[in-house]
């Protein structure tokens, strides 16, 4: 059985995110970038299922700049055993969105043909938490989104997945192959020792070209202008609760 696992190189998550001054976007430039958090979790899983012996091979792919080699290191770093990298150099004005990733890791995935595909359930720079569900979609594949546990069956070739919902956990099982988006509790990833990532230097990356995989990713959406939050007012400490009440009723106005 293979795995394939989507991994997305965002600014680090411990990073405070700051607006380019011309506002065309989030600064990028000296920044620390990582993995995604929610795809360091899907490497883990797509391990951990072959360590188990439930899969033969994880293979690690990612859709963006040169730089974006460094995610798929790390990756293999990890232990995925290769890696795809399909170039884009983004422009900050059109952005690659999430139909058009969700197009080229379906071409991928027709290349690779895996048994499953795992990807984070959200993108923390995007935050849009819609590529899995759309490759589901496009690959007209079943899928199992926000997973906190996966059991692979691969003589029946199926997958349980559990998902943590509002009244408290959902089993659902599907036929594979499938789609599988990661929640947090699913794992604590590893970190990558030294001597794997020696090792992760010589792991074979292939470089496609979106072109080559037949894809129109051309965007529908322009990014006119980003902007900072308005900066928060300071609270104020009152002395009763009766100006407390004052206040709610005759300036915020909400009672
Ligand atoms: P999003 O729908 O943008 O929130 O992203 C959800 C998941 O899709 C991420 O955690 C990744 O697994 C995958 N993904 C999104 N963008 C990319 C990308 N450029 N390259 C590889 N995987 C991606």
């Amino acid at each position: 059985m293979k795995i394939l696992v989507a991994v997305k190189r965002v600014v680090d998550y411990a990073v405070k995110v700051r607006v380019r001054p011309d506002r065309t976007g989030v600064e990028t430039a000296n920044v620390k970038m990582s993995m995604n958090p929610f795809c360091e979790i899907a490497v883990e899983e797509a391990l951990r299922l072959r360590e188990a012996g439930a899969a033969a091979e994880v293979v690690a792919a990612t859709v963006g700049p040169a730089q974006s080699a460094d995610t798929l290191r790390t990756a293999l770093a990890m232990g995925a055993d290769r890696a795809v990298h399909v170039l884009h150099d983004q422009d900050p004005a059109r952005p690659l969105l999430p139909l058009a990733v969700a197009k080229i890791l379906r071409a991928v995935a027709l290349q690779e043909k895996p048994d499953l595909v795992i990807l984070g359930k959200q993108a923390i720079d995007d935050d849009c938490n819609q590529t899995g569900q759309m490759l589901a979609g496009l690959l007209q594949w079943p899928q199992g989104t926000f997973a906190s546990k996966i059991i692979l069956d691969t003589e029946k070739q199926k997958a349980t997945v559990e998902r943590e919902v509002d009244g408290g956990i959902e089993s659902i099982c599907l036929d594979l192959p499938a789609v599988i988006t990661t929640d947090l509790r699913l794992n604590q990833p590893r970190y990558a020792t030294l001597p794997n990532i020696m090792k992760a230097k010589s792991k074979v990356i292939k470089k496609i070209a979106p072109e080559d995989l037949g894809v129109d990713i051309r965007s529908d959406m322009e990014v006119i202008e980003v902007n900072e939050p308005p900066k928060r007012k300071a609270g104020v400490i009152l002395s009763s609760v009766d100006e407390l009440l004052d206040k709610l009723k005759n300036e915020a106005r909400v009672l």
